[in-house]
Order: structure tokens, then C-alpha cells, then sequence
């Protein structure tokens, strides 16, 4: 009998310890989901008045003829840029954070996805003064992506290998396929990442040159944006750099396997 109270009274104990826990994890998911709320509507009620600061600003060089403002209207007009950029990262991270991210997914050949990403990196290389060398892909493989979102991450990568690359370098495009995965690298031949830098540059706000970033009107958060981007698409990101041999970012995403033709030769379903 006192064996049997003692087993009562054990789970007894237990059933109490669980009831707590689920309702402290609820408690964390109701803080954390204001916390990103809040977030969110932080940044979306400062678009107003940025806008407002850029408008303004271009109103205000146009009626300075004598230049005697110059310098000042522009820095409030590149930092007024920054700020919106900052902004929109802020949004996009909350919104992930909050799983509101809306996804369209779709099926995609990867030539045709590849040819026009290729296209669009070239342009911002060019744009942004270095020399675009690209490499991609010619085969039959398919993914499961929303395309606007991996071009916007691998954009992200092109962008950092032309603003952190040797100036005027080369930054190059260049995919893979194998082991049920699609890579593709963008790599620079700037300056590389330190050893010590590269297991955060991932991390939100991170960056190994301060001063450098923000020259280039860097917010901090584009390889965290491009890294929720992956992994929402259940893939991998990854840097590997070496200081004073350049850096190679990759990113890999599942391919859609295709399902073996029957004999009857009914088609193919991804
Ligand atoms: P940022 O807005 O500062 O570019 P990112 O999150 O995109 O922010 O990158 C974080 C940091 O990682 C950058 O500030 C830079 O120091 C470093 N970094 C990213 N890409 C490269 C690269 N290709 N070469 C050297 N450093 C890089």
C-alpha cells in the first residue's frame, strides 16, 4: 500500500511538473509573439516619417542653387536611405520571426531559374563597379522554391562580394548539382573574412568592419535575412574564406526528386 502511494504520489508530481512547463512555454510564445509584433509595427509606423525626411531633403537640394547645404541635405538623404533599408531588413526578420513570412513556393526548372538569376547578378556586379564572371548550371534538375526570395538571397551574397572585393574584381556565379542538392557559389577575390569572424558573420548585425559597412550602406542584416531566406526553404548557407584569398558564400537547396517512370510510361510527378 505505501508503495502504491508512493507511485500516486510520484505522478501525481510529475502531471503537476508537465501542467507548469506547457503553461510556461505558452507564456514564452505569447512574449515572444508580442515581442516580434511589436517589432513590426515599429517598423512599419517608420516608414512615415523617413519618407517624409527623404522628401523633404530632395525638396530642400533642389532649392539650394548655391550648393551652400550640399553635403549636408546628402548625408541626410543617404542616411535617410540607410535608415529605410534598415527598416525593411527589421520588417522581413520580424515577419520571419513570426512565421508571416508569405511563401509562394513552386516547382522551378533550375536552367531557366539560373539563366535569368545569372542575368539579374550581372547587372548588380556591373552597377556596382566590379567585373561579373558567370558559370551556371545546364541539366533537368527542378526545386521547390518561391524564386523571388532565393534571387533576393543570392543577390544579397553578389552584393557583398562586390562592395567587400577588391575593387573592380571579379565576383563569380557558379552552380552544381549532386547528392540530391542544387549549390550555388558566389565568390570574390577580395580580402576575405578573418578565421575568427567568419562562424558569425551570419549573425544579426555582425560585422567584421564596423566603419566599412556602413560606408557601403550596410545594415547588418543581409546575410541573416539570406540565411532565414534557406532555411525557410530547408537548405544551408555557408562562407568559407581564408584572409587575403577571397570568400566563397554557398548556398544549397533539396531537389525535387523525380519519382521513377512506370512501365506504362505515365508521367513523371515531383
Ligand atoms: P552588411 O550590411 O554589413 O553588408 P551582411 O550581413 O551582409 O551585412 O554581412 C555581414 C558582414 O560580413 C559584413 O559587414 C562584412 O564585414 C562581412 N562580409 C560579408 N560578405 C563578405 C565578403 N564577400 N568578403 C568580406 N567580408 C564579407
Amino acid at each position: 500500500a505505501a508503495l502504491a502511494y508512493a507511485v500516486v504520489r510520484v505522478v501525481g508530481e510529475l502531471r503537476r511538473l508537465y501542467a507548469g512547463q506547457r503553461e510556461a512555454a505558452a507564456a514564452l510564445a505569447r512574449a515572444s509573439k508580442a515581442k516580434t509584433d511589436f517589432l513590426a509595427d515599429a517598423s512599419h509606423e517608420l516608414r512615415t516619417p523617413l519618407t517624409v525626411l527623404r522628401v523633404n531633403a530632395e525638396v530642400g537640394k533642389q532649392m539650394d542653387r548655391d550648393c551652400e547645404h550640399g553635403e549636408i541635405l546628402e548625408e541626410i538623404l543617404q542616411e535617410s536611405d540607410r535608415m529605410s533599408r534598415l527598416v525593411e531588413d527589421l520588417l522581413f526578420l520580424a515577419r520571419s520571426d513570426s512565421a508571416s513570412l508569405p511563401m509562394k513556393a513552386e516547382v522551378v526548372s533550375a536552367e531557366p531559374f539560373l539563366a535569368e538569376l545569372a542575368g539579374r547578378v550581372q547587372v548588380l556586379v556591373r552597377e556596382r563597379g566590379a567585373e561579373p564572371h558567370v558559370e551556371v548550371l545546364e541539366g533537368q534538375e527542378r526545386l521547390r522554391i518561391d524564386p523571388g526570395q532565393i534571387e533576393q538571397a543570392v543577390l544579397i551574397l553578389a552584393d557583398n562580394a562586390a562592395k567587400y572585393g577588391t575593387p573592380g574584381g571579379t565576383v563569380s556565379l557558379s552552380s552544381f548539382a549532386g547528392y540530391g542538392e542544387l549549390c550555388i557559389e558566389v565568390a570574390d577575390e577580395g580580402p576575405g573574412i578573418p578565421e575568427e569572424d567568419l562562424p558569425h558573420v551570419f549573425e544579426r548585425f555582425y560585422r567584421v568592419d564596423k566603419a566599412r559597412s556602413r560606408k557601403q550602406g550596410g545594415t547588418g542584416l543581409g546575410l541573416p535575412i539570406a540565411k532565414t531566406i534557406v532555411e525557410a526553404h530547408g537548405g544551408r548557407i555557408e562562407a568559407e574564406s581564408r584572409a587575403g584569398e577571397g570568400t566563397t558564400m554557398r548556398i544549397c537547396l533539396p531537389l525535387v526528386a523525380d519519382l521513377p517512370s512506370t512501365p506504362t510510361g505515365s508521367h513523371r510527378q515531383g
